[in-house]
């Protein structure tokens, strides 16, 4: 089916005055929850999203247990109120997928032989949504993952790429996403340029492609950065305040 062509680049900006390789504002706040092991707020343009981290714990039923490691569970979650029109509660298919995917994109870089017959379990909550939550799930995931002090040889982040009226762009919001050619979730582990998650929804060229991964790898860069910066202020911060 083709969707009514709009346009979305005019005087070679996007219509929110981005640049095409520019990032959306992002805000990321560490241990936001009391009750989790780790967990993080982030903020991603009009997206926001909680993770909480709870465990290693336990894992039951036991027949789910593995012996030699531990067994990470993801829930991704849209709340009813964080699109336009309300979202019917409870698990859906979409959110079924995101939650597989998210689980593989962060499973690599957690040292789960540490923990065997346990369970870690990672909730995310998209509280707000404009397009690009499971990338902003992710990079809340990993830095919950973190603060909770899950042993991990490094951080995921991720960011989505896209084509708009024939260029690719980087980081689509909800309308460029609902009428744009395409979308291509990325995330890696921006150190290594190791990617841990790689979809797409549309049609691009092998050029396309090539230049949109790029980008992915540039943005996922300066996210990790954004990242560490906001475990260390926390940490930090808790130092500060034991000792006084
Ligand atoms: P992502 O949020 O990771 O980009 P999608 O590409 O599936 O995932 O969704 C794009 C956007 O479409 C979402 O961020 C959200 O704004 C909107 N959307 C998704 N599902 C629904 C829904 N059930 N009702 C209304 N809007 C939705």
């Amino acid at each position: 089916m083709k969707k009514e062509e709009i346009e979305l680049i005019k005087d070679g900006k996007r219509l929110d005055g981005r640049g095409f390789e520019e990032l959306r504002p992002i805000k990321i706040e560490v241990g936001v929850l009391k009750r989790a092991d780790g967990s993080c707020y982030f903020e991603l343009g009009d997206n926001k999203v909680i993770a909480a981290v709870y465990g290693p714990r336990e894992m039951h039923p036991r027949h789910f247990q593995d012996a030699k490691m531990a067994v990470i569970k993801y829930r991704y979650n849209m709340a009813p109120f964080s699109v336009d029109d309300r979202k019917r509660p409870g698990p859906d298919r979409r959110s079924v997928e995101i939650s597989k995917v998210s689980r593989e994109a962060l499973d690599p870089v957690i040292i789960k032989e540490y923990y065997p017959k346990t369970a870690i379990d990672v909730y995310v909550e998209v509280l707000q949504s404009d397009a690009g939550t499971r990338t902003a799930g992710i990079n809340a995931a990993s830095v919950a993952l973190a603060a909770a002090g899950i042993p991990m040889k490094d951080l995921v982040s991720s960011v989505a790429v896209g084509k708009i009226n024939g260029e690719v762009v980087l980081d689509l919001n909800a309308v460029e996403d609902n009428y744009g050619e395409g979308d291509m979730p990325v995330a890696m582990v921006a150190r290594t340029n190791t990617i841990t998650m790689l979809q797409m929804d549309g049609r691009f060229s092998q050029e396309e492609f090539e230049r949109g991964l790029k980008l992915a790898a540039t943005a996922c860069s300066k996210i990790y950065e954004l990242q560490r910066t906001a475990l260390l202020e926390r940490y930090s911060e808790s130092i500060g305040e034991g000792e006084a």
